[in-house]
């Protein structure tokens, strides 16, 4: 996965913040202003450099879950089959996770960036620009990944998306080859595994 591109990067890694707990049920690594701030820790590498530091708040908290929670249902309307069974029940709708993406991202308006490094091919990205007069303070992380989360629904990324289905994995992943169906090789193994039990034990 180190080979796609950061916002595919962080746009997965926003949805992997629901996860399986390892007992069949599903955790969450953003419940706090802490939790919030050691993720961003953990991902600056993909994040842009105006995204706040370790100084998350309640609504940094909450702007980047309803940013998770749109990701997550425009997610299960871009695999084939069934979304994650983490959050299949309660997903927002699709109009409203788009504009809760569409009314996050502008936040943040962004200018284009080119990038050019000794031996390397020219790069076009995109670098914050000045954030609006009034704009709410702690948005700014929620615009970083609802940027991210545009560019990886609208990129070439997105057909190698998947839910992994199995047992108590709620993950989605890219599909790294054409037969691959689960996220890791030991979902493959569990799912194997469960398979045989069920032929066995009908
Ligand atoms: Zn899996």
């Amino acid at each position: 996965m180190a080979a796609h591109d950061p916002s595919t990067r962080l746009a997965l890694a926003l949805a992997a913040t629901l996860r399986h707990d390892g007992r069949g049920g599903v955790a969450d690594d953003l419940t706090t202003p802490d939790a919030l701030a050691a993720w961003v820790r953990d991902h600056a590498d993909d994040l842009p450099a105006s995204a706040p530091g370790p100084a998350a708040d309640a609504e940094a908290l909450a702007a980047a879950r309803e940013v998770r929670a749109a990701v997550r249902a425009l997610f299960a309307r871009a695999v084939p089959g069934e979304p994650s069974r983490a959050d299949a029940g309660r997903l927002m709708p699709v109009p409203d996770a788009l504009d809760v993406l569409n009314t996050a991202a502008a936040a943040t308006p962004v200018v284009p960036r080119l990038t050019w490094r000794p031996g390397g091919e020219p790069a076009a990205g995109h670098a914050p620009a000045a954030t609006p007069a009034g704009a709410p303070p702690g948005r700014a992380l929620a615009a970083a990944l609802a940027h991210a989360a545009i560019a990886f629904l609208a990129g070439p990324d997105r057909p190698l998306l998947r839910a992994c289905h199995a047992p108590r994995c709620v993950r989605y992943f890219l599909k790294g080859h054409p037969r691959q169906e689960w996220c890791t090789p030991s979902c493959g193994n569990r799912a194997r595994v469960a398979r045989h039990h069920t032929r066995h034990h009908p």
